[in-house]
């Protein structure tokens, strides 16, 4: 599957109509790490989720936008639209959660529940695991909410 960021204009006035205050040097930061991201990491990522949760992507691409640092959820999964931040492990592992939920919804399958959300959060950690190590998951951790901590301990429960 091939992940395609928005492009400017349109990705930097998406955020601006949606009341987004962070400035176009601040978009312009985080649009080359995703960049860098896609190109280097992403065919990683692109397999992975699919071992890992037993199902193919139902979709040749996928296009990703970032959503303004007021967005009221961390991302969403349709249209995929992760929440701007300047912590860009946490936004990918925020990317990685999003993209399970798709993965899951397009991959043919049943919707997956509300109540499975600690599986898809424990893929979206195994995921970043594997590709930045322990050390850097540890430091997203260490700076969880305690209702964050809560989810995380349940997702990581799961095997
Ligand atoms: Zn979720």
């Amino acid at each position: 599957m091939k992940l395609q960021l928005c492009p400017n204009p349109f990705a930097f006035n998406f955020i601006k109509r949606l009341g987004g205050k962070l400035s176009e040097e601040e978009f312009v930061k985080i649009k080359n790490k995703i960049l860098k991201f896609i190109e280097k990491d992403w065919p990683t990522v692109d397999k992975l989720i699919p071992k890992l949760t037993g199902i193919p992507w139902g979709e040749e691409d996928i296009v990703l936008y970032i959503a303004p640092e007021n967005f009221p959820t961390g991302g969403r999964h349709y249209p995929l639209m992760i929440r701007y931040r300047e912590d860009f492990d946490k936004f990918l592992l925020i990317l990685f959660h999003e993209l399970v939920h798709r993965n899951f919804r397009h991959g043919n399958i049943k919707w997956i529940e509300e109540t499975e959300e600690p599986k898809v959060h424990s893929i979206a950690i195994k995921v970043f695991k594997k590709l930045y190590g322990e050390k850097r998951l540890k430091k997203i951790e260490s700076k969880l909410s305690e209702k964050e901590k809560i989810f995380w301990a349940k997702a990581k429960e799961l095997k």
